[in-house]
């Protein structure tokens, strides 16, 4: 018996170490392609449900290795959370949303809203404020054409700093939304102190609405509290016009998803810009 665990044993020390192997190779790869700025950025339009046209854009992550594979956020942002190149991965992310956001300036397009995901560690940073205020300055942006996706998970690590820096980011105009609100685990009160402008209803919730009763009461809930709270709501991940139909319904302010359209580079979008109707 104890040979046989200690066999067990070795197998599952000889699996960790490959599994660490692997993890210090991708980690590796991801440094690289950091340093190398092997990354894109998408736009997923948010389409706003009264007007039907686009009220905002979500710049999303994509990195593109040598053999021109797509390697997805889902898989490498967890990795460059824990070893800290998401810091200078989300430098790189906001500087190249200003870059775009000031060549369709430049070429005559309307000024349209950027919405960009941050991590807890990247809000973490001293500078952080400071660094976004100033490369907003530079670029002559208005930073009401900014907002920051934050996920609950954020707030709960550090709480009081987080509370400073979303205030120094909204007195400045800039705007804060809860990103995959609802799934996290963190109480509702901090809805009272931060200065957030937006709830994105999460992905998960619109999945099911359609066919589970006790969801769209929950998501009907979300949005009459976001409601009585002055917040704007916006549902991910919407790919039926049954969906649709309920969320507005509900009265949901905006809607992002597959349906009106997917993530895409830059290039395919000013068509997008133009500001005809989206569906
Ligand atoms: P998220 O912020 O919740 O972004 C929404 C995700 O849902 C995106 O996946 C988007 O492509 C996908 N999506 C949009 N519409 C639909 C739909 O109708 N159906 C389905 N099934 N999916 C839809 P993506 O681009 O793979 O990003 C995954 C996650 O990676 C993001 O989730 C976000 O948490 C993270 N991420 C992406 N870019 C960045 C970034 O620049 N910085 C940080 N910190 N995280 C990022
Ligand atoms: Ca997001
Ligand atoms: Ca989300
Ligand atoms: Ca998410």
């Amino acid at each position: 018996h104890i040979k046989h665990s200690a066999l067990r044993l070795h197998d599952e020390l000889a699996k960790w170490r490959a599994d660490e192997q692997r993890d210090l190779v991708f980690e590796d790869r991801l440094r690289a392609a950091v340093e190398q700025s092997r990354f894109e950025l998408h736009y997923q339009p948010l389409v706003d449900l009264c007007r039907m046209d686009v009220c905002g854009l979500e710049a999303l992550l994509r990195w593109r290795t040598d053999d021109g594979e797509w390697i997805p956020p889902s898989h490498f942002i967890p990795v460059a959370e824990s070893s800290g190149l998401i810091v200078s991965l989300g430098r790189w992310t906001f500087l190249e949303a200003c870059r775009q956001m000031c060549a369709w300036r430049d070429a005559g397009h309307r000024p349209v809203p950027m919405a960009v995901n941050l991590s807890p560690r990247e809000f973490g940073q001293p500078e952080f404020v400071h660094s976004i205020l100033g490369t907003l300055d530079a670029a002559r942006i208005d930073p009401r054409l900014i907002e920051f996706e934050i996920t609950e998970s954020t707030l709960v690590e550090n709480m009081d700093d987080a509370l400073a820096k979303m205030h120094a980011l909204a007195a400045s105009g800039v705007g804060l939304a809860v990103d995959d609100f609802g799934t996290g685990y963190s109480s509702l009160s901090y809805l009272r102190e931060l200065p957030v402008c937006k709830l994105k209803i999460d992905q998960s919730f619109v999945r099911s609405i359609v066919h589970d009763r006790k969801v769209e009461t929950i998501v009907a809930g979300i949005i009459q509290l976001a409601k009585n709270l002055g917040l704007t709501t916006v549902a991910e991940g919407v790919e039926t016009a049954e969906q649709l139909d309920i969320l507005r319904r509900l009265g949901c302010d905006q809607c992002q998803g597959y349906y009106f359209a997917r993530p895409a580079p830059a290039a395919a979008l000013p068509m997008l810009l133009a500001g005809s109707p989206v569906r």
